[in-house]
């Protein structure tokens, strides 16, 4: 298992609801777990991994690990927050975004328990984030042209200079 980066058709996918809540995706999701850590992320979409599934999983600093299953944000905030945003499929660069400051999303976690969650701050982003993979987004798809390009310019330039 490896995180696919940026130009992998996986990625603009969208994809399917998860049918079953069993042992294998919780085999699924352990890797995914020791993926983020290694890659020093704090969240990763199923499809990063090349499953076109809906789920993702967060882990922000010694917080507890999160996991939601076919997901939905219910509500948005109407405020918005501007941060700087970056994404394990696109190393080594970052964007400033704004989107809304709260979220309440609902999901199931990995036992098959239903839950709702209110979001603010850096978590309501990560989970918008995230979110956003599952239907193929990026995040580089809500910044400005010029802004995308530079990003995009410097992202090329990162990639040719690990070679
Ligand atoms: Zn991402």
């Amino acid at each position: 298992m490896r995180v696919l980066t940026l130009g992998n058709e996986i990625l603009r996918q969208k994809s399917a609801p998860v049918k079953n809540i069993d042992g294998e995706i919780r085999a699924v999701i352990a890797k995914m777990f020791e993926i983020l850590d290694k890659n020093k992320g704090v969240g990763l979409a199923a499809v990063q991994v090349g499953i076109p599934e809906r789920f993702f999983i967060i882990r922000m600093g010694n917080d507890a690990p999160r996991v939601f299953i076919n997901p939905s944000i219910i509500e948005t905030s109407e405020e918005l927050a501007d941060y700087e945003e970056g994404c394990l499929s696109l190393p080594g660069v970052w964007g400033n975004l704004k989107r809304p400051k709260t979220v309440r999303v609902q999901a199931w976690n990995e036992n098959g328990r239903p839950f709702t969650m209110d979001a603010d701050r850096i978590l309501a982003r990560v989970i918008q984030h995230e979110c956003d993979h599952l239907d193929g987004g990026l995040f580089i798809d809500k910044l400005s042209a010029l802004k995308r390009e530079r990003l995009l310019n410097k992202y090329e330039k990162l990639k040719k200079s690990k070679k």
